[in-house]
C-alpha cells in the first residue's frame, strides 16, 4: 500500500517523504474534503507547519485541490490528470448544511474541452444543500 503511494508522489514530481506519505494515506481514506484543522487533529503529534506545508506542496503539484467554503479551505485528493501546471477538478463541490461535510460530485462538471477565445485557468463550482444521507434521515 505504502509503495503505491510512493509511486503516486513520484509520478507527480514530489519527493515521497514519510510525512507526505502519511498525509496522502489519510486523505485517500476519506470520503469527504477536510479542513487543515481536521487534518491537524488527526496528526496530533505532528508539527502543524509541516502539515500546512505538505498540503501547499500537494496543491502545487496537482495532488490535492482546495475547496473554498465561507471562511474555511478544505482539501481533497485530485484525480490522476491534475499536475503541477493545471488542476482539472472542474466538478461540483457540494456542502451539506446539516452534516457540514463537503464532497466532490465528479459526475457534475464544467466541460474542460469547450472552445473559447479566452483562457480559463480555474473553475469553481460550489453548491449548498442537503446530502443524500441527511435527506434520508429527514424522511
Ligand atoms: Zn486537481
Ligand atoms: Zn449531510
Ligand atoms: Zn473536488
Amino acid at each position: 500500500m505504502k509503495k503505491h503511494i510512493e509511486d503516486k508522489l513520484i509520478d507527480k514530481n514530489t519527493k515521497p517523504t514519510s510525512m507526505r506519505i502519511l498525509v496522502y494515506d489519510f486523505l485517500s481514506s476519506q470520503e469527504v474534503a477536510l479542513s487543515l484543522s481536521e487534518i491537524e487533529d488527526y496528526f496530533e503529534n505532528a508539527d502543524r507547519t509541516t502539515i500546512y506545508r505538505t498540503l501547499k506542496t500537494f496543491e502545487e503539484k496537482g495532488i490535492v485541490h482546495s475547496i473554498q467554503e465561507n471562511t474555511t479551505t478544505k482539501y481533497r485528493l485530485c484525480d490522476d490528470d491534475c499536475d503541477e501546471k493545471t488542476h482539472k477538478d472542474w466538478h461540483l463541490h457540494f456542502y451539506c448544511k446539516i452534516c457540514k461535510q463537503t464532497t466532490c460530485k465528479e459526475d457534475i462538471s464544467f466541460p474542460s474541452n469547450i472552445k473559447t477565445n479566452f483562457r480559463i485557468d480555474e473553475v469553481r463550482l460550489f453548491a449548498k444543500g442537503i446530502c443524500e444521507s441527511c435527506l434520508e434521515n429527514l424522511q
